[in-house]
């Protein structure tokens, strides 16, 4: 029997998607009807992002669509301002400053989301920023920042917004058009549930301006976003187009956009009844505030080893879990539920087995998890 993956990416592959994998291929860079359905990809993310903004998808993982921002926006000395509660927060500003900005951090609490009052007070004071970064979902910390009133704040200092929704896209509600966010960037292998290597972005005409006006060029090809201004309408891509996983990302759109808004409440309400299990079972979360809907981070209780409760898991259950790096190591595992993952069948069998280690581990649950989870439903 295959591993049951409830790790936060890379996620369970429906069926229908790996089928995609295997279509016999055209050339993606002479065959003329490519051009639509690559298009056509770029109309459904508008459909899932709901924006009318430009809609492109790169051949490289979520890294390459933050990196991408970075090196297409920021100019030698451009002030960025990185808006950060956790690891991912946090390695914007090392990308922001590779690319020449000057940056500055406003730091909030790890185990919190971004406190929108402080940030007010802080953007009074300080707002010379032509740019900002920040996390929609914290994958790490499991947190789900308030990006809705973040990015209109941003917007209302003219300051280009650029959120890092790797985690969140597909799991938690992206309004990008109402909410003034100018870039936002996903990942194909977390809650879209597709093949690893893609990442897709947004760009309002106000960060589309801002990488054309610039005075100097951009530091290099495969990042450089303005190669995509006229890939359309003169038929050419940058590079020979990942055919495959294409195929494979836009059936697995079709599985989300059949019905949005009813994933969208699936995620909030299996990660809603699974924190309340947790809680009444004696366990805590990391997050204090903010808990996202497509991870739980949840901490190790005392006088247990993280690697024990992973092995365990793995060894005797069958599933993977997933652990923290950089502050977090050994202090804290993760449960994924993102997209293909977050479903009533998966979560039960985890808790199930996650009840039976932690009890053998020695650790007194005050429930039955899978059982508290069910009539928590
Ligand atoms: C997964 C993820 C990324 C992309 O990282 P990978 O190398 O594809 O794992 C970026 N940001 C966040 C918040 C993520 O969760």
């Amino acid at each position: 029997m295959n591993t049951l993956l409830m790790t936060p990416g890379p996620t369970y592959i429906k069926e229908n998607v790996r089928l995609a994998l295997a279509k016999e291929i055209t050339n993606p860079d002479l065959d003329l009807e490519f051009f639509d359905f690559y298009k056509n990809i770029c109309s459904k993310l508008q459909l899932l992002l709901n924006t009318k903004n430009k809609t492109l998808v790169l051949a490289g993982e979520g890294i390459l669509g933050l990196e991408s921002a970075c090196a297409s926006l920021i100019e030698d000395g451009d002030k960025v301002l990185c808006i950060e509660n956790g690891i991912y927060g946090e390695g914007f500003g090392d990308f922001s400053k590779m690319y020449g900005g000057r940056v500055d951090y406003f730091h909030g609490n790890k185990r919190k989301g971004i406190n929108i009052n402080q940030l007010e007070n802080f953007l009074k004071e300080n707002h010379d920023y032509k740019i900002a970064t920040l996390v929609h979902c914290e994958t790490p910390s499991g947190i789900t920042n308030p990006i809705k009133d973040i990015c209109k704040l941003l917007n209302s200092y003219n300051i280009i917004s650029v959120v890092d929704a790797v985690s969140s896209i597909g799991g938690e509600e992206v309004y990008v058009d109402d909410w003034n966010i100018d870039i936002i960037v996903g990942g194909s292998q977390k809650c879209l549930s597709a093949p690893v290597g893609l990442t897709f972005l947004s760009l309002s005409s106000k960060a589309l301006d801002a990488i054309n006006n610039r005075t100097q060029p951009i530091r290099g090809f495969y990042t450089n976003l303005s190669t995509w201004n006229t890939w359309y309408e003169d038929k050419w891509f940058p590079y020979t187009q990942p055919i495959s996983d294409l195929y494979a990302f836009d059936v697995a759109l079709d599985n989300i956009l059949e019905d949005k808004e009813g994933v969208i409440s699936r995620h909030s309400k299996y990660a809603t009844a699974l924190r309340n299990t947790l809680k009444y079972s004696g366990l805590e979360l990391f997050p204090e505030t903010h808990p996202s809907n497509t991870v739980s981070t949840i901490l190790v209780p005392d006088n247990l080893n993280y690697s024990d409760i992973f092995n365990n898991m793995l060894k005797e259950h069958n599933i993977m879990i997933a652990g923290g790096f950089d502050f977090l190591q050994n202090k804290v595992f993760r449960i994924g539920h993102m997209g293909e993952n977050c479903y009533e069948d998966k979560l039960y069998l985890t808790l199930k087995a996650l009840d039976s280690v932690l009890r053998d581990l020695g650790f007194n649950l005050e429930k039955h998890l899978h059982k508290e989870f069910v009539n928590q439903l």
